[in-house]
């Protein structure tokens, strides 16, 4: 299950229990990152909001052109897909 990266908010959202999958426009290079990791490279930490991380991406050819995708492995708990 794959969503667009703004269905999180904060890394805290969905308890972190998702991957970041980031692609690079330019060389195709994808990696999967866990909300973990760059919890511990935020100076906000888990209510790092995942813009500004996106916002700092960077692939390792140098280009900041990357798609980015939420990945879940399982519908996540809690999850509304319509709220009211
Ligand atoms: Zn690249």
């Amino acid at each position: 299950m794959v969503l667009p990266w703004n269905a999180i908010e904060r890394l805290r959202d969905h308890f972190g229990d998702y991957v970041v999958l980031v692609t690079c426009r330019a060389c195709r290079h994808s990696r999967e990152i866990r909300p973990a990791f760059l919890a511990r490279h935020c100076r906000a930490g888990w209510d790092e909001p995942l813009a500004n991380i996106i916002a700092r991406l960077r692939c390792r050819c140098g280009k900041k052109l990357v798609d980015v995708q939420i990945g879940f492995n399982r519908k996540p708990r809690g999850w509304v897909k319509n709220p009211s």
